[in-house]
Formats: C-alpha cells, sequence, structure tokens
C-alpha cells in the first residue's frame, strides 16, 4: 500500500525571533510536530514546508500529492498569499484532510473553508488545562483516557467563533475557570477539517505522548476517502432515451 502522504505546515516565525520559543522547539514546531508523526505513524511519508518556501513549500504539484496536511500560523497570517489559500481550499474540497493547530483558528484558509470569523476568548499565564474526551467512540479518541492534562498552556475560551461542529471529540477546562471546544469536526466538500486547540509556541506542547497520539489519530481519521473534481461536466448524452418535452 502507497503510504500516506503527510505535510506538516508552519510558518516558523517565533522560533527565529523569539530565543524563548527557539530554547522549546530549535528544529521548529513543524519538526516536533513531524517527529511525532514518524515515530507514531511509521509508515507515512511525512515531510514539511513552511511560510518562507517558494509558495510556501505549498505548489500545486506537492499538494495534489498530499493527502493530509497539517496547519500552524499565528504572527504571519497575513502573509500567507491569497492563491495559495485558494489552492488549499480547493485541495481540501476535492478530499485532502485538514488539520488546523491552536492559533491557526485565525488562518485565512480555516476562515475561508468555516465562513466564520473564528474568534475566542485568551489569556497568556501558564495555567493548567484539562482535555476531556466527550466522544470516547471517535478514532481521534483512540488512546486517550477520560481526560489528559497538560501543565502550562495558554488559555483560550468561550465563545469560539465556529459554525457548530459536526463531531465533538474534546472539551478543554483551564486552571482559571473557562471552557473551551478544543477538538471539533467538520466535512467541507470531500475533505474532513479537524481543529486541535493546544500547542503555544513558549511550552512543549508538541513533544506531550496524548497530543502526539491525537495529531496521529487526526491524521489517519482525516485521510481521504476519495477525490471529487470540480469540474462540473455538461452531460450531453443521456443514460435513458428523453421522451418529447411538454
Ligand atoms: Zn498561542
Amino acid at each position: 500500500m502507497a503510504p500516506l502522504r503527510i505535510v506538516v505546515w508552519n510558518e516558523f516565525v517565533h522560533e527565529r525571533q523569539n530565543p524563548a520559543v527557539a530554547a522549546v522547539y530549535p528544529e521548529g514546531i513543524h519538526a516536533a510536530i513531524a517527529a511525532g508523526l514518524r515515530d507514531l505513524l511509521p509508515a507515512a511519508a511525512v515531510e514539511t514546508a513552511t511560510l518562507e518556501e517558494p509558495e510556501h513549500g505549498l505548489g500545486a504539484a506537492r499538494l495534489a500529492g498530499t493527502e493530509v496536511l497539517i496547519w500552524w500560523g499565528h504572527r504571519a497570517h497575513a502573509a500567507v498569499a491569497d492563491a495559495v489559500v485558494e489552492r488549499v481550499q480547493r485541495r481540501v474540497l476535492e478530499g485532502m484532510g485538514l488539520i488546523v493547530l491552536h492559533s491557526g483558528h485565525y488562518a485565512k484558509i480555516f476562515q475561508r473553508l468555516l465562513g466564520t470569523t473564528c474568534s475566542l476568548t485568551w489569556r497568556e499565564a501558564g495555567e493548567r488545562e484539562r482535555l476531556w474526551v466527550c466522544n470516547p467512540g471517535h478514532p481521534i479518541a483512540r488512546g486517550i483516557d477520560r481526560c489528559f492534562e497538560l501543565p502550562h498552556e495558554e488559555m483560550y475560551g468561550e465563545p469560539f467563533a465556529v459554525p457548530p461542529p459536526e463531531e465533538q471529540v474534546f472539551i478543554s477546562w483551564f486552571e482559571g475557570g473557562e471552557v473551551f471546544r478544543s477538538g471539533c469536526c467538520w466535512r467541507r466538500g470531500n475533505g474532513k477539517i479537524f481543529y486541535f486547540r493546544p500547542g503555544h509556541e513558549t511550552y512543549p506542547t508538541y513533544f506531550d505522548p496524548n497530543v502526539r497520539r491525537v495529531i496521529a489519530n487526526a491524521v489517519e481519521w482525516a485521510q481521504p476517502q476519495g477525490q471529487w473534481r470540480d469540474e462540473c461536466p455538461n452531460v450531453r448524452n443521456p443514460r435513458e432515451k428523453i421522451g418529447t418535452p411538454a
């Protein structure tokens, strides 16, 4: 069987501007996520792409061969070219899986696919986060206990301005009292979309075994079930003979 082709995309800005972030992710957030995937999905082909590469590393040929795309962005959302956003959207509608992480809630591609602002409330206080599994039978929750904790994270709270998720896999509780829908599934066209909340750049969240397990599960869940190209064919010759119009 051909390996599942995964691309981990990261804007790769904080790691090069902020020494505190570089200390946590010396090779970049994308490298940490890719390492987790290579460990848990050894048969998959995992590559990375970053903002500064030509076409942000997401040229047409590469995207055509990508089955699941993972997206981490924050500071540079506006720097992502609209032509690339459009190309990613088209691929999702055709069937490519998309996993949007943490501050990617404001990524152009996420807003475009969901059609809402995707705003939320937030606080940076290094507080404890507890992620509750609210759908134990869901494939993305496989291998996860009733809940797991991250000792220090940024808080994201409701209201989360997204369309009602088609499936809810996790809800987060934070030490300060807020809650947040932190694992949400949607479908757009033939593609599956999963938003997963944790992953602030100053914490080692993408080395956490539970977080890595969830991302690997999400990749497997989001892999294409087939392709649906936007061709809108004119079928001039009907299968059956059409009677004389009235
Ligand atoms: Zn953050």
